[in-house]
């Protein structure tokens, strides 16, 4: 492990230099709120915010992106890259692991070059969190209240000072040249140590089943007379999925001018949840109840990211509980998933007993 320790008081001046350097983001209040947004002076960044109302997906994977400009009846193209040196701050664990979801999604097969090249410009900091942000998140549940395998610089609060934890050779180049940092001693593994292990009893664990069990548990769900219930209660309005950092579907937009032949395509972002959705060439849609949709959605996080990049579509953030005017939420859900799924374990128990 590489650590330093940095003075709090050290931290505005820290966060000057990197906006020499590069374009800086990182959570700030707006409205009673907190979202990231562009940092234009270090007196702006709030390391101690709960939760932001979008996740930091919307720095790497923005609203609306033009893809390619083309002209000449589409015979010149040129495509649109986004390569602005870039630190993000102060992600929350659980946002860093939905980063890593999303690497995997957009990295894999025909690698998707306008999110790659965004993703190898920027910087994360992490900063790691010592009290839960909200009744909805379940990040302990989710294995997601740890930092995930790659990291670049992470912070870590013990009191008066920062310990950062160097993850990365990008993480390294934040911290290069800046003097008020020191080595750590015996003393500072203590305190590390002390702080993580006091942090554990203040999460509870809320879901009745273990993160491995929940692909199996939407399997054997998909008739539950449940997603007909929710499916009444759900206005189909799409937010569940716009806050959550893990959700990244989206839909393209041509802009052509009058004369036809000068142009842009833009990449926006789409919602499962939202009415024809899944209508197909020749009308027919394929999901046309929100039940259905809703079923979907769930299937898709615990279930299909699960057995196609080997991790869980869910991070237990709980901006989707939030976020829902009908209090659908993924903890309420899959534990009554649960508790019905219960009754038939117990009889396939007695079956097989001898
Ligand atoms: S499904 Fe909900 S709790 Fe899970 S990552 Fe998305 S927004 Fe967060
Ligand atoms: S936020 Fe709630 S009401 Fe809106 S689509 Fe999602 S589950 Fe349905």
């Amino acid at each position: 492990m590489n650590f330093k320790v940095m003075p709090k008081a050290a931290l505005p001046e820290w966060i000057e230099r990197l906006r020499a350097d590069y374009r800086v983001i990182g959570p700030q209040r707006k409205q009673g709120e907190f979202v990231f947004a562009d940092v234009h002076s270090a007196t702006e960044v709030h390391f101690d915010y709960p939760t932001t109302i979008l996740p930091p997906k919307k720095v790497l994977l923005p609203q609306r992106e033009e893809l390619f400009a083309f002209a000449g009846n589409g015979r010149a193209l040129e495509p649109s890259l986004d390569d602005r040196p870039t630190v993000l701050l102060g992600l929350h664990t659980c946002d860093m692991h939905a980063v890593a979801l999303l690497d995997r999604v957009f990295g894999r097969g025909v690698a998707d070059q306008h999110y790659l090249t965004r993703r190898h410009i920027t910087t994360l900091v992490g900063i790691e969190c010592l009290e839960p942000c909200s009744d909805g998140a379940f990040c302990r549940d989710m294995g997601t209240l740890t930092l995930p395998d790659e990291f670049d610089l992470h912070m870590i609060d013990l009191g008066d000072e920062y310990g950062l934890n160097i993850g990365s050779e990008k993480g390294a180049a934040l911290l290069r040249g800046f003097d008020r940092m020191r080595e750590t001693n015996a003393d500072d593994v203590r305190r590390v140590g002390r702080v993580m292990s006091q942090k554990w009893p203040r999460f509870p664990y809320r879901l009745g089943a273990d993160v491995t069990e929940l692909a199996g548990l939407l399997a054997v769900s998909q008739r539950s007379v449940l997603w007909d219930e929710l499916g009444e209660r759900c206005l189909g309005c799409g937010a569940c999925t716009l806050v959550c950092p893990t959700c990244y579907c989206f839909d393209m937009i041509d802009e052509v001018d009058f004369s036809l032949s000068v142009g842009s395509r833009h990449r926006v972002w789409d919602s499962c949840q939202l009415d024809r959705f899944a209508v197909v060439a020749g009308g027919h849609d394929f999901r046309a109840g929100r039940a259905a949709r809703l079923r979907h959605r769930f299937s898709r996080k615990y279930k299909h990211l699960a057995d196609t990049h080997e991790l869980v579509g869910c991070v237990g953030c709980g901006r989707c509980a939030a976020a829902c005017l009908v209090h659908i939420t993924p903890v309420d859900t899959l534990n009554r998933l649960n508790k019905q799924r219960a009754p038939q374990a117990k009889r396939q128990s007695e079956v097989v007993a001898p």
